[in-house]
């Protein structure tokens, strides 16, 4: 990473609501899953869309140019938590992960969308496919983990309403998210462009 590059990346922030069920379900595993587990805390919980690496300041604002037009006349839509998987898998985990029952494919096509804006400013396509997690704790050494379930009736649904563009500071105290942009999601109204609908 260059310069003054900031490590950044995308991502669609919880409801409040959907917070409060995900620290419930880290502090039930807390007590399930015991040992070597760095459990994110809340302030740090976020469904990751892009991760971008490192960006120096005048691309960061292409960014936002190019991921601002990819959203345009994507509406905001409904998410529902629900679901425990691990990363690579629950025998070697590395990533504990709360999977979504609702609004995966919507997310998914944030996600493309913003891959292919950060492609504009030269940042690396995604490879792998992408599978919508939200990542509540991460192993130090990969392990085997037990994960009963966490029913998808469970999940409370909540609106994503925009894109947060974060900075990520990484320390030995751990990561700090910083919001540097707010993409907002709207469905293209003709009333906001002064135009009759075609019928
Ligand atoms: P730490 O690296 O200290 O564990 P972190 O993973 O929370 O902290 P970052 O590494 O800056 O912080 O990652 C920021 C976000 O991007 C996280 O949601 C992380 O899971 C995700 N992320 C990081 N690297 C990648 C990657 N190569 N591909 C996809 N997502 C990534
Ligand atoms: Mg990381």
């Amino acid at each position: 990473m260059s310069g003054d590059a900031l490590r950044s990346f995308l991502a669609a922030d919880l409801s409040p609501q959907a917070l409060a069920q995900a620290v419930q379900v880290i502090e039930r595993l807390r007590r399930e899953v015991p040992q070597g587990v760095r459990w994110v805390p809340e302030e740090n919980l976020h469904l990751t869309l892009k991760f971008l690496g490192g960006v120096e300041p005048d691309r960061i604002s292409r960014l936002v140019t190019a991921a601002s037009a990819k959203l345009e006349g994507l509406a905001p839509f409904e998410v529902a938590l629900g679901g425990l998987g691990a990363f690579p898998n629950a025998r070697r985990a590395r990533v504990i992960w709360l999977g979504v029952c609702a609004g995966g494919a919507q997310l998914a096509r944030l996600a493309r969308k913003l891959d292919a804006a950060a492609a504009r400013i030269g940042v690396e396509r995604e490879r792998r496919p992408y599978r919508t997690h939200l990542t509540l704790g991460r192993l130090r050494q990969p392990a085997p983990v037990a994960l009963s379930g966490v029913p998808c009736p469970d999940g409370l649904p909540f609106s994503v309403e925009e894109v947060v563009l974060y900075e990520s500071r990484l320390s030995s105290a751990g990561a700090q998210y910083i919001p540097l942009a707010r993409l907002p999601l709207r469905t293209a109204d003709a009333r906001e462009t002064n135009l009759a609908p075609e019928m």
